[in-house]
């Protein structure tokens, strides 16, 4: 299959004038510390669908373990996210990002990091 075809699909999800929000895609079973990806997309449905493509391969088997949570006051990450990301967003293509900008010392992403690529809650104990 042509990748152009998937974009295509995919872009069929938006309705009019909806902008891109970021999701968080994980298994409803083992929670989002087993794993969870990083979606841009336009609603919800959309979102669980490419989030599905992307977390088959990984920790879910069956769509109805597929849980997506809208990432409200995330707009910070659609400046964190790497370049290619970036593009997409630029050209409001819905997309999966599986390595999350995450915090150098819990690893964890969802959170505003400094310049230096700490969370809040690791900064905190840095001054300390
Ligand atoms: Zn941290």
């Amino acid at each position: 299959m042509r990748q152009a075809n998937q974009g295509e699909d995919a872009y069929a999800g938006a309705e009019e004038g909806e902008v891109m929000k970021p999701y968080m895609g994980y298994s409803r079973e083992g929670g989002a510390q087993e794993g969870a990806v990083l979606i841009f997309a336009h609603n919800i449905k959309e979102a669980k669908r490419i989030g599905f493509g992307a977390l088959s391969e990984w920790i879910i088997d069956e769509y109805t373990d597929m849980a997506v949570k809208l990432l409200k006051n995330h707009s910070f990450l659609f400046e964190q996210v790497a370049q290619w990301s970036k593009d997409k967003i630029v050209k409001d293509e819905p997309h999966v990002v599986d390595d999350p900008p995450s915090c150098k010392v819990c690893e964890l992403w969802g959170y505003e990091l400094n310049e230096g690529g700490l969370c809040e809650d690791c900064r905190e104990r840095e001054v300390e």
